[in-house]
């Protein structure tokens, strides 16, 4: 598309972590939908994924492609397999695979200059590409994937490092500046906050290329944190557009069975169990695609869970050593004692799908911004499980302002193996979730929520109209560079 068109052509380049990926491709095809090119960036590892989720839009004749980029592995000494985090097992890797991303700013430049986008948006682990864009005179906004409560609340850290002012790492401090009373330990902040590393390093050069940025874009909309969007906004003085929930723009069966990863489960089986259980009478428990539980906790969730006598739904990372039955923390006789009660799904879950059928009637989460939105968006309160990166403050943001969930107890950020939780929390929390009234009140509290949510979404809407004046800033952008050229 020439630079003579009226049509807006956006770049979106997520990082390479389903997280990250499946709410940019939902704003790739949401933005394709309101009249825009969109051009996905992918992995080769990624590119099948990107393909399938993309394949309907395109047949409906919306404006949407994917390119690849090729992750230079080997310069950084990593196996050609290291080709997206779940293959990554230490923080070495991570810094490894974070050098490698960095080594794809020649590739982007070139694809700047040969297909000539109007705007690029990417996600906030690539900071280096603020630099590329400035040099292609393109405006670049960014994608955070979390919650404005987040966002603010990171950064009113950074500047005000209430977490240095206390005695220990146990000690709870308020954040300063930031609305609502919300108390913090040390112990619940990401490590690179406690002690400066290189990954300390690398958030800050996040923040340094957000400053030179166009703006962000926020997957969540006005009305589910409205002090905290008028914080970022206003106080923090963050140009951002609130355009969530992204996940909303998926509406048939098909769409929201194939996000992300191949599900591991047949979604007509899945919704098959899900159709024979009443309404509000299941737990669905799933800790996103980066959190590992190690095997002594996932014996105590199975216990927990048999003994709280609900039903449940839950996804277990697949350790393809082990033959599926016979893992070392599958109480004996467990799957069979609960055939009609549960079922565990190893591997992928079309999450979406599931969260969406009326049986459902709560969420076991680690707190990533995808899943609370997703439950958020069709009214299931949460038991609250964070494990690492702003899990913890997404938490406050559930339990404590909107208050449409508990928590399960943990108080310790771990980097990607989860804290301790003992079988009697889990029954408890899991009881506490499901039945009384109790969890009547934070499901109506949730389901008032997820109409907001599609409000926001529709035409007229809040994020409807704040995708509107996005783009049409990005147009007057556009002519005013294409006079300039
Ligand atoms: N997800 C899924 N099936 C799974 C695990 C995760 O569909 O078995 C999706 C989930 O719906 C969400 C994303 O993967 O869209 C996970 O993002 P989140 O921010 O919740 O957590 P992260 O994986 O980034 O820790």
């Amino acid at each position: 598309m020439g630079r003579e068109s009226h049509q807006l052509h956006i770049f979106f380049f997520p990082f390479m972590a389903p997280g990250h990926t499946i709410p940019m491709i939902d704003m790739a095809k949401l933005f394709a939908m309101r009249g825009c090119k969109s051009t996905l960036l992918a992995t080769p590892h990624d590119e099948p994924t990107f393909l399938k989720s993309i394949a309907k839009p395109q047949d409906s004749g919306f404006d949407i492609d994917v390119i690849t980029v090729t992750l230079p592995l080997k310069d950084v000494g990593l196996p050609e397999d290291c080709d997206n985090p779940s293959k990554i097992t230490t923080e070495e890797m991570f810094k490894q695979f974070l050098r490698a991303v960095m080594m794809l700013d020649g590739q982007l430049k070139l694809l700047i200059e040969k297909l000539a986008p109007d705007c690029l948006i990417s996600d906030a682990f690539l900071p280096w590409t603020t630099e590329i864009a400035v040099k292609c005179g393109i405006p670049r906004l960014i994608f955070h994937g979390t919650s404005a409560f987040s966002s603010a609340c990171t950064e009113c850290l950074t500047l005000y490092e209430p977490h240095k002012k206390v005695l220990c790492d146990s000690e709870p401090f308020v954040i300063p500046n930031f609305p609502g009373e919300i108390t913090l330990s040390r112990m619940q902040l990401p490590d690179f906050f406690r002690e400066e590393t290189e990954i300390t390093k690398f958030y800050n050069e996040v923040r340094e290329s957000e400053k030179r940025s166009f703006g962000v874009i926020v997957n969540s909309f006005y009305k589910l944190e409205p002090a905290y969007a008028e914080h970022y906004s206003t106080f923090l003085g963050k140009r951002s557009w609130f355009i969530g929930p992204l996940s909303l723009c998926n509406k048939e069966v098909e769409d929201k069975a194939h996000r992300g990863n191949q599900p591991s489960i047949d979604q007509h089986d899945c919704l098959k169990w899900l159709d024979s259980k009443q309404p509000n009478s299941v737990i669905y428990i799933c800790f996103g695609s980066i959190a590992n539980l190690n095997a002594a906790q996932l014996h105590e969730i199975a216990v927990g869970l048999e003994s709280s006598g609900q039903q449940f739904i839950w996804v277990v990372k697949k350790d393809p050593s082990v033959e599926e039955g016979k893992e070392e923390w599958l109480p004996d006789g467990y799957e069979s004692r609960m055939r009609n009660k549960g079922l565990i799904i190893r591997g992928w879950a079309p999450q979406a799908l599931i969260l969406d059928h009326e049986a459902i009637g709560g969420f076991v989460t680690h707190c990533g911004w995808n899943s609370i939105l997703e439950a958020v968006t069709v009214g299931v309160p949460l038991v609250t499980w964070p494990v690492a990166a702003e899990q913890f403050y997404n938490e406050k943001l559930v339990n404590q302002v909107l208050k449409i969930g508990i928590n399960i107890g943990v108080k310790r950020w771990v980097n990607l193996f989860g804290d301790s939780v003992k079988r009697e929390r889990v029954e408890e929390a899991v009881k506490r979730v499901l039945v009384g009234e109790e969890a009547e009140e934070m499901r109506r509290r949730t389901k008032a929520l997820a109409e907001m949510a599609r409000g926001a979404v529709e035409e007229g809407g809040s994020s409807w109209s704040d995708l509107g004046a996005l783009i049409q800033e990005l147009k007057s952008h556009k002519l005013a560079r294409t006079k300039r050229i």
